[in-house]
């Protein structure tokens, strides 16, 4: 008589804020019954993981497996699920669960939801060879796309697009911080006629070229003054010192756009540069329309992501390079 055997699957898991991640064997999960058992392909690397490790974000379970931009292939599913079938190619964002019956939740804004589960912080992501994800909050990824250039839009691509959305049908537009979700987005800004203004890093003359490789009618570091005023601008970079040189650069009535989910202060600025309307705000998370929209757009649009790819047990590589400023494009892992 065969003894059952669990399945083991590689990890990288972080233990405590501040520690390296740590190659472990796990028991692959099983699925509960809204869930879906997926097969890993690929999963994206985000800044956001970042702030996870350096204990920036403050409410993630532990020991955690990180990753929130995962592509994987559905192996097993519980007994309730109705949208996806085995075999099929699935993404699972930074949105994980809500409660679906609050007053955000009823209203558009799950991405508000006080008890939403974020993958990769309150829940096991992608860091990993299998994980499990309800279903009601994958996505189906549109064909033309790779599983490792895929990944990126799952969170630079979708929440990014949020952040976009915000800016509304303003024409020029500043980007600052030139990474992932700037790459992806720039190339949404220029498929419907807008220019982008691209501000990286100071003296990170590569980011700027690769920017204007991909389109941007303007690229220089975040020191410098475009040379027309902008419409509106999102600033995807942690650097809360952005906002004020931002401010600066929009036109009346324009609006500022904070994408990420950590910033460092912000410091004090005069009244001027926020009077006329010009306006300034923050987005958070995604709501799963966000992601259909962002998909059904990522159909026609071919995006083409620039991919840095890592084995997953170099996954403390990866974020090293992310730190840096080293990753051209988006970093993925592959187990
Ligand atoms: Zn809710
Ligand atoms: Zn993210």
């Amino acid at each position: 008589m065969a003894m059952e055997v669990k399945q083991m699957m590689r990890a990288m898991v972080l233990e405590a804020a501040k520690e390296k991640l740590r190659l472990e064997l796990r028991p692959i999960p099983e699925p509960d019954d809204k869930q879906l058992l997926l097969k890993i392909q690929a999963c994206g690397v985000c800044r956001t993981d970042l702030h996870i490790v350096d204990g920036e974000l403050t409410q993630a379970k532990f020991p955690l497996i990180l990753g929130h931009e995962i592509v994987g292939t559905v192996e097993a599913v519980g007994k309730g699920v109705k949208r996806f079938s085995l075999g099929e190619r699935v993404g699972v964002p930074w949105l994980g669960g809500t409660c679906q019956h609050c007053c955000y939740c009823r209203t558009q804004q799950e991405n508000l939801c006080e008890k939403a589960r974020f993958t990769g912080y309150h829940l096991d992501g992608g860091y990993a060879e299998y994980t499990v994800a309800n279903e009601q909050f994958c996505f189906a990824i549109p064909k033309r796309y790779s599983d490792l250039e895929v990944a990126p839009l799952l969170c630079a691509g979708l929440i990014g697009y949020r952040s976009y959305r915000l800016v509304g049908d303003r024409e020029k537009i500043g980007f600052y911080g030139f990474g992932a979700a700037a790459h992806i987005l720039l190339q949404v800004a220029r498929h419907q006629g807008r220019q982008v203004y691209a501000f990286t890093r100071p003296g990170d003359e590569l980011g700027q070229d690769f920017a204007r490789s991909l389109g941007a009618v303007w690229a220089g570091g975040s020191e410098q003054s475009p040379p027309d005023s902008l419409d509106g601008a999102i600033i995807f970079a942690p650097v809360g010192a952005l906002v004020p040189v931002a401010l600066k650069a929009v036109t009346p009535g324009g609006v500022v756009v904070c994408a990420g989910i950590h910033m460092s202060d912000i410091p004090s600025f005069p009244y001027k540069i926020l009077w006329q309307e010009r306006v300034l705000r923050s987005v958070a998370n995604l709501t799963r329309q966000d992601g259909e929209d962002f998909f059904a757009l990522a159909k026609q649009i071919p995006i083409q992501t620039q991919v840095s790819s890592f084995p997953l047990t170099e996954a403390n590589v990866a974020l090293d390079c992310l730190r840096q400023g080293k990753i051209k494009g988006a970093a993925v892992l592959v187990p």
